[in-house]
């Protein structure tokens, strides 16, 4: 790849200086989950065609609850009401204070950067909330969400106190054998029950699920770990991007070995 490509895909250029993206490093983080998902793709084609909606939907969540939370008032798609009815329902429970959508922080200190979906006061406590359309809340949503965090604590004197992971699904369940089924945008997804069920389907029913990280740091030091795996992997790349601040540090690692 060359140097100005991999600049663009994977970081942000800030006061002259280019910081790698929170997103870029988390993906040298191994999914075996991701894994498998791509050995069951019946092609290459088709799993693209499946990412690009998975991704599709993913926005339209996130643009969706960020324009209810910013009282907005959005055209609510009926594809998504399950998803969103599970969020206003979530919201009817919680008080929730907005501060900032779709904002950008770095870390000076660590050399990354990333936007975060969600800076809130949530049941009056201030924290960051990023917002997830998969079926679990993963290890890495926290690993990502820790950097975010933490980036955004470096700088503001008014501390975020913890993170949190909203996620936000929806799905329909066989009245057979349990199975649940799982439609983004047509692509369809079929989890559990008995293979040779012929699956009768309930209505699509949405769910909202909140998590609190638990023990930030050992979070915050995984990430940090990926960004030096991330880093070395990339060092010859990275020893060509004259702004990027640990450049010297990469270019040592590669030549004084
Ligand atoms: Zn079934």
């Amino acid at each position: 790849m060359n140097p100005k490509l991999f600049k663009q895909n994977n970081g942000y250029e800030i006061d002259g200086l280019w910081y790698p993206r929170v997103t870029s490093i988390c993906n040298i983080i191994a999914k075996p989950g991701l894994e498998m998902w791509l050995a069951n793709q019946p092609s290459f084609i088709a799993m693209q065609r499946k990412r690009k909606k998975i991704t599709e939907w993913g926005i339209l969540i996130h643009e969706t609850i960020e324009k209810i939370l910013l009282k907005k008032n959005p055209e609510i798609k009926p594809n998504i009401r399950p998803s969103i009815q599970a969020f206003l329902d979530w919201l009817s429970v919680n008080k929730i204070k907005p501060l900032s959508i779709e904002k950008m922080v770095f870390s000076k200190q660590n050399i990354y950067a990333g936007t975060f979906d969600i800076l809130a006061e949530l049941n009056n406590k201030l924290g960051i909330l990023d917002l997830k359309t998969s079926k679990e809340i993963w290890d890495d949503h926290f690993i990502q969400t820790a950097a975010y965090f933490n980036a955004y604590n470096e700088k503001n004197k008014k501390k975020a106190k913890t993170h949190w992971i909203l996620r936000i699904d929806q799905y329909q369940r066989c009245k057979v054998c349990g199975a649940k089924k799982r439609d983004k945008l047509g692509e369809i997804n079929v989890k559990g029950g008995k293979r040779f069920c012929r699956h009768i389907w309930n209505s699509s029913k949405g769910e909202c699920e909140l998590q609190k990280v638990k023990n930030h740091k050992s979070f915050l030091d995984t990430f940090l770990a990926a960004k030096q795996l991330w880093e070395f992997s990339n060092r010859h790349l990275l020893s060509q991007i004259d702004n990027y601040p640990n450049k010297t540090k990469t270019h040592l690692t590669l030549f004084n070995i």
